[in-house]
């Protein structure tokens, strides 16, 4: 585990299951669809129940007029049957290697998320590595974007704490040393 201070708030990585997290919000890398998947969205949906799915189809319909929800964006749900209060479901890129906007793209999935959970009145949030799984996100690329993006944020709020869950001590080990060069 690695746990730094940032402007008062905390950072910190682990290693573990992010529905067993008990922060405030937790996040889901979803697809557009918003009707669950496999990796940690067939495993979040699993753990908090049905209901979430519920939750997630009136979103389609309701907020998102029966749209997809596009790549970098947000939505909000309860957390059901989870120890975290909410759930932000958030669409990472696609990774391709001739695209050059990627990097905002999931950029962009981080910043809404914490946008999300400030409004909220959440003061921790747990992320896990976006897009880096069937997505197939170089790890070492998604790090440095998801690392630099929360740094960001956090210098410029009075938060709380940010949980960055990793599945493996492999990934770990990839956002644990873009971590140390990006703080010296
Ligand atoms: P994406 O489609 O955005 O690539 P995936 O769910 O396939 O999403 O993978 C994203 C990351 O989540 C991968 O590193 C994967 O190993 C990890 N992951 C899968 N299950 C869990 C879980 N229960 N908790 C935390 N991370 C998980």
């Amino acid at each position: 585990m690695m746990k730094i201070d940032i402007n008062g708030n905390i950072l910190e990585l682990v290693v573990g299951d992010i529905t067993t997290l008990q922060t405030d919000v937790i996040v889901n890398a979803a697809n557009g669809s918003l009707l669950g998947g496999g990796g940690v969205d067939g495993a979040i949906h699993r753990a908090a129940g049905k209901e979430l799915l519920e939750e997630c189809k009136q979103i389609r319909e309701k907020q998102l007029d029966g749209n997809y929800l596009p790549a970098g964006e947000a939505v909000i749900t309860s957390g059901q049957n989870l120890p975290a209060s909410y759930v932000v479901h958030t669409v990472g890129p696609v990774w391709n290697e001739h695209d050059d906007g990627q990097d905002d793209v999931l950029s962009n999935c981080y910043q809404n998320a914490l946008e999300l959970a400030v409004t909220h009145d959440a003061s921790s949030i747990a992320f896990p590595s976006i897009s880096t799984g069937v997505y197939h996100y170089p790890v070492k690329l998604a790090a440095e974007t998801a690392l630099q993006t929360m740094i960001a944020f956090l210098q410029n709020h009075q938060f709380g704490q940010v949980v960055m869950v990793l599945f493996s001590e492999q990934d770990y080990a990839a956002y644990e040393k873009v971590l140390h060069d990006l703080v010296g």
